[in-house]
């Protein structure tokens, strides 16, 4: 175990707990973070599981006016429960991540951009309306929703953000961190 992060004043630390690489030429990294000073962060558990491997996975729109492929994608899925989510989404927003140069587009005609903020955009179906993306605009990735990824994802939840902003029709029922904000 050793240190891994640190802001500037030491009120944010965290430890990395485990790196795996593996040598068969199918490269993966595991990281487990454990935050081990928090007091400016607002979730109780903070253990973040990232895992990406060199392993293609598709993902479409539901018309098949989006599809794509990606290369290496976050093993975690993000659930976000804020109010933009919440819209956009229809329920919630769930995504996994990806390097946005490790994202392919077979086809993207239907692709439209949504400016969500000043900082933020979204990416949906202009066909069929299927959320697909989102991104921050001075981002190097990308955010897929986890719902237009081919079965089976491997994928698990990482955590629960915007928490205090969720909707008030249903619990979070697994053991993943919420976090009030992000
Ligand atoms: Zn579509």
């Amino acid at each position: 175990m050793f240190n891994l992060l640190r802001c500037d004043n030491a009120v944010l630390s965290a430890q990395m707990t485990m790196v795996r690489v593996a040598a068969n030429g199918c490269s993966e990294l595991f990281v487990d973070l454990t935050f081990t000073q928090f007091s400016t962060l607002t979730a109780t558990t903070h253990t973040i599981r990232r895992y990406r491997r060199d392993e293609m996975i598709n993902g479409r729109c539901d018309c098949g006016a989006v599809s794509f492929e990606i290369e290496a994608v976050r093993e975690t899925v993000t659930i976000c429960h804020c109010g933009q989510c919440r819209r956009t989404s229809g329920h919630l927003w769930a995504s996994t991540h990806a390097a946005y140069d490790k994202l392919k587009f077979t086809k993207d005609d239907g692709l439209q951009w949504y400016s969500s903020s000043d900082f933020a955009k979204r990416g949906f179906c202009k066909s069929c309306g299927s959320s697909l993306f989102d991104r921050m605009n001075d981002e190097e990735g990308i955010g897929i929703a986890a719902g237009c990824l081919d079965l089976p994802t491997n994928l698990q939840v990482g955590k629960h953000i915007f928490v205090k902003d969720k909707a008030d029709y249903y619990e979070i029922a697994d053991n993943a961190p919420q976090i009030d904000t992000y």
